[in-house]
């Protein structure tokens, strides 16, 4: 396999820095300051004064100690006030200045961090489920293999041009975490250690779960499909129509699932041989002994004996800058830790011994969930996001206040996925309760989906059950919540007693 060496997309970033020196100055309007800045994963803000976010890819969600050290230091040099753990496993810096984005871009290249890629028609940070390697219930580590796909893919960016970005994903277990089934390629972990390979699935508009296109395939065969996916993207995507541009539509373009198969099976025949496709994994190696048990909501025994994982999810998934830095000083005095991002926005802090785990659990406190509710996961929203109609953030914000005032139990609420657009950045679509930004008698307001499910092989659309005006769904939830409560059963106890139980209760608010 070719790598592309890491320090050679400097060169590409000067293009970078005089659109971002124009823009600031005033003299590239946004939305063609957009179709440069987004190759390099930076996007300019909303608002009259320009600020930027640069998104960090990290391949797998894996941030190294090294990463963290890197990133902390430039959110202290530079005073940054906004991180964002995001639903693609990156982390997102925002409200930055012309110096800092063109500073950190570059820079982050010494550490290993490529933004390049992370916005724009391309491959994009490729996903995986987040505790591979260390899960108990994983079928196997399929980590090593998401990093190598990562690193093969680069080299589609500075190749022919796609319609749309193409998303990979990687899953170790049917839990399907990373949504491999529903990416434009996903592979799926099987008992035998082999893997089976989903192609053209997606969330958002005409949402799709992946078309099987591989069985049973060997590890060393990977790349193959990855090169077979870029190829049919180009020879079958739409380049005319951005709005049915994402590879799910293909599978109405060749006529079905089916023919979508066929056609697909043509172009994995049609590579082979025309790249190099052999490529060695680098399996990290756990050596470390823990020094005791510990017993915590927020520690995750690993397969390791004696390790855990200490689950860290900010509001939001916008942590503190000051924990965030405390944390990463933490961490570079522990052998073996890391940082895993998942994609509902939880960074799990792992690898560490029990007396470990205590210390990032105390350390982070303030700024990590509370309740199963407060794991909610919300994209950046419209505050900021170019594509956004309405704010994610503060609607989480508003109705955890709500929530936690009125006194509702930990467990009488889901948490619930807020994504601000149709785009479904926070993928309201796949869980028991989402919310999307909506208007009603033109109001600010939220498109209600109930009964969504991730999970290989059950996956579900939820339903959209209907829209409810943005000042009343924390007035909906407290209300839900109390009657969840009432029972004495968990929200998902309740909800399966009660199968249409909470579509009564939003009746009213619709
Ligand atoms: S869901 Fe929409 S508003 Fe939210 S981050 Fe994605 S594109 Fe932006």
């Amino acid at each position: 396999m070719n790598v592309i060496p890491v320090d050679s997309w400097k060169e590409d970033m000067q293009v970078f820095q005089e659109a971002a020196k124009k823009y600031y100055a005033g003299e590239l309007k946004r939305a063609e300051y957009k179709g440069i800045s987004g190759k390099f994963g930076s996007y300019a803000q909303k608002g009259d004064e320009p600020k930027s976010m640069l998104r960090l890819r990290m391949p797998a969600g894996r941030l190294t100690r090294e990463k963290m050290a890197f990133i902390a230091e430039s959110v202290r040099k530079y005073a940054i006030d906004k991180i964002k753990f995001t639903t693609c496993q990156t982390v997102q810096l925002h409200n930055l200045g012309l110096e800092p984005v063109c500073r950190i871009m570059e820079d982050a290249l010494k550490v290993g961090i490529v933004t390049v890629g992370g916005g724009g028609d391309f491959p994009r940070n490729t996903t995986c489920s987040p505790l591979s390697g260390i899960d108990a219930d994983e079928y196997f580590n399929v980590m090593p293999y998401a990093e190598a796909v990562g690193q093969y893919a680069m080299q589609f960016i500075n190749a022919e041009k796609m319609p749309r970005k193409y998303k990979i994903g990687f899953s170790s277990s049917p839990k399907n975490q990373s949504h491999a089934t529903m990416r434009d390629l996903g592979f799926v972990a099987r008992p035998d250690g082999k893997f089976d390979v989903y192609s053209a699935g997606g969330i958002g508009p005409n949402p799709k779960v992946g078309v099987k296109v591989g069985e049973a395939v060997e590890p060393q065969d990977i790349l193959k499909y990855v090169r077979a996916m870029w190829v049919m993207f180009r020879a079958y995507g739409n380049y005319e129509n951005r709005a049915r541009a994402r590879s799910r539509y293909m599978q109405e373009t060749l006529g079905g699932p089916e023919k979508y198969y066929e056609a697909f099976q043509a172009k994995l025949a049609e590579v082979e041989g025309t790249d190099d496709f052999a490529f060695e994994i680098k399996e990290a190696v756990i050596t470390k002994a823990g020094d005791g048990t510990i017993e915590n909501r927020r520690a995750i025994a690993q397969k390791q004996p004696g390790l855990y994982s200490v689950v860290w999810h900010p509001l939001g998934g916008c942590p503190s800058p000051e924990v965030f830095c405390q944390v990463s000083d933490a961490l570079q005095e522990i052998e073996g830790a890391e940082i895993r991002l998942a994609l509902d926005e939880t960074a799990y802090i792992v690898n560490l011994t029990a007396g470990e785990a205590q210390k990032f659990i105390d350390l982070t406190a303030g700024d990590s969930a509370a309740s199963l509710f407060e794991m909610a996961s919300a994209c950046i929203g419209g505050s900021i996001c170019q594509q956004g109609v309405r704010d994610s953030q503060a609607l989480l914000r508003s109705c955890a206040e709500a929530v936690q005032k009125a006194g509702i139990p930990d467990g009488a609420l889901p948490a619930i996925h807020i994504s601000g657009c149709p785009g479904s950045c926070a993928t309201p679509q796949v869980v028991p309760m989402g919310f999307r930004g909506a208007v009603k008698d033109r109001q600010s307001a939220w498109l209600l989906y109930l009964n969504g499910c991730d999970a290989q092989g059950q996956e579900v659309f939820g339903k959209e059950a209907g829209v409810i005006l943005e000042t009343e769904v924390p007035d909906f939830l407290v209300e839900l919540g109390k009657k969840v409560a009432e029972s004495g059963m968990s929200f998902a106890e309740w909800s399966k007693a009660n199968a249409d139980g909470v579509e009564k209760v939003a009746a009213k608010y619709f």
